[in-house]
């Protein structure tokens, strides 16, 4: 059965899309622990992230740096946080989460909740600066 991430990359479950080319998705966490909090995913479906290829995993942090400096430009922040969890979703992603403090990578926090009008909103300005 293909992880929730890849039925999103099929279109088959919606997402706010950030960036996209024909190996990488970009889209906004539907949980976020920060305005902006942005998943950046291989298309190719893996479940940990040290099983993909050492290329893949080199330009899907390259694809993850550009994404994140649009966050950073979009959403006031001290810097993007980045981080590798996977205990949830078993399809390897980067978290890029714009944080001012320590406590701001902690997961273990209520998660934020926006509107899909908000998340729309939030999204659009990170591809504006990406533009
Ligand atoms: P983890 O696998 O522990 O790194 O966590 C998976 C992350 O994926 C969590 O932050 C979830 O909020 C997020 N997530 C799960 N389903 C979706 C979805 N359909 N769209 C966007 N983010 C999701």
């Amino acid at each position: 059965m293909p992880s929730i991430f890849s039925r999103i990359i099929a279109g088959e479950i919606p997402c706010h899309r950030i960036a996209e080319n024909e190996r990488f998705l970009a889209f906004l966490d539907i949980n976020p622990l920060a305005k902006g909090h942005t998943l950046v995913i291989p298309k190719q479906e893996t479940d940990y992230i040290f099983d993909l290829e050492d290329q893949l995993l080199a330009d899907l942090i390259v694809f993850a740096k550009k994404v994140g400096l649009g966050v950073e430009k979009a959403i006031p922040c001290e810097r993007i946080g980045i981080t590798v969890i996977g205990l949830e979703v078993p399809h390897a992603h980067v978290h890029l989460i714009p944080i001012n403090a320590i406590g701001d990578m902690n997961f273990s926090k209520p998660k934020l909740s926006f509107s899909q009008a908000e998340l729309s909103t939030i999204a659009e300005s990170i591809r504006t600066q990406l533009s």
